[in-house]
């Protein structure tokens, strides 16, 4: 990352609030760091790009933001490695699939050189706002969005793109597993539609999914694909692995998955520990028949808050599915010792997954 005087104004905050955060309890997303990025982009051409305090932000009431939601986020993690460096997972793979995304909502592309500059500079300010290895991970979430005051249905002219952080901690606990359902009544993505990328919408548009799962006692749903209703795509926002028959088994990038950093991660480190995996798809009729023949043996979703989190019930087919318990030596427990290793720096980063402060 570039150390040289930034290219844009820097506003400090006149007292920072860090003082004031508990790094061994922190809700994610509520606490946000110092300082924020912001620049926009007017007629194809990005100006006013800056550093300035966290905190509230000027739109017009009729921006295609709020209007037609014109708007995605990403999300990925810097972590605190033992020399006391700073290390960013994977940031060039969230900013191409930024970019994607922004060309799938008709949306100028955010350019490489301020994108990579900006959170240099935004995590060298605020670096002091990175937890601990042990306490957890500094979230950094880049947002970006049409601000373009005009009932106009298209994306319009004006964008603003912004990048900011927060401090999270460990969404692991020991023992705690998810219970995951599917639904019949909701559908997340169809092919053509936005399930592949990363707008504010695809949030939005499966909530009520998700609270009428808890409602009913369930952690978050299962997606099952459109058309047919049988196959596997994911669960809750995150992408979704079965270990059956030893076997790890994650659904295939066919237009309705969104193609998770975790997961890419997933795959490539499977390989590395040795464990069989497929990218195929899964019917929940298969889970059923393995579940009742007993080669059923895991589930876990992956996403960059949550890392790699193991399911221990299913509702599958109006049944409840209870996998078996996990130990040490499960490949969920292997892989995310595997991915917080490398993240953290405790394990050699042999893909050149980090990048330094
Ligand atoms: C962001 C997201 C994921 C996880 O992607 P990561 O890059 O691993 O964080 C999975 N599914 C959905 C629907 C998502 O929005």
């Amino acid at each position: 990352m570039p150390v040289s005087a930034p290219a844009f104004p820097v506003t400090r905050v006149s007292r920072s609030r860090l003082d004031a955060v508990d790094f061994n309890h922190l809700p994610f997303g509520e606490v946000w760091s110092d300082h924020m990025f912001s620049a926009r982009c007017s007629h194809g051409k990005w100006a006013e790009a800056e550093i300035l305090p966290y905190g509230p932000i000027r739109i017009l009431p009729s921006s295609k933001a709020l209007q037609y939601s014109v708007a995605l986020f990403e999300g990925f993690k810097a972590h605190r490695t033992p020399p006391g460096d700073l290390a960013v997972f994977r940031p060039d793979r969230n900013y191409e699939r930024m970019n994607r995304t922004a060309a799938r909502l008709a949306m100028p592309t955010v350019p490489e050189s301020m994108f990579h500059e900006a959170l240099g500079e935004l995590l060298r300010l605020d670096e002091a706002w990175t937890p601990g290895p042990e306490q957890g991970s500094l979230y950094i979430r880049p947002s970006y969005f049409g601000t373009g005051a005009s009932l106009a249905v298209d994306s319009g002219t004006e964008f603003q793109f912004l990048l900011m952080t927060c401090p999270v901690g460990l969404y692991f606990q020991p023992g705690k597993r998810l219970s995951l359902t599917t639904t019949r009544k909701y559908v997340r993505a169809f092919k053509g539609g936005t399930g592949a990328f990363k707008p504010a919408g695809n949030y939005g548009s499966t909530l009520v999914a998700s609270a009428e799962a808890r409602t009913a006692g369930w952690d978050n749903v299962i997606w099952l694909d459109g058309y047919e209703g049988r196959w596997v795509e994911e669960c809750g926002v995150m992408n979704m692995f079965f270990v059956i028959g030893g076997v790890a088994v994650t659904p295939p990038l066919e237009g309705t998955i969104l193609p998770g950093v975790t997961r890419e991660s997933a795959l490539v480190l499977l390989d590395d520990l040795g464990i069989p995996c497929e990218e195929r798809r899964v019917s929940v009729g298969e889970l059923v028949a393995a579940a009742d023949a007993g080669t059923l043996q895991e589930a876990f979703g992956c996403g960059t808050a949550a890392t790699i989190a193991p399911v221990g019930k299913l509702g599958l087919e109006g049944r409840e599915i209870e996998l078996p318990p996990t130990g040490d030596d499960s490949v969920a427990h292997r892989l995310r010792s595997e991915l917080l290793g490398i993240q953290t720096g405790t394990i050699e980063d042999r893909h050149g997954w980090l990048v330094t402060l």
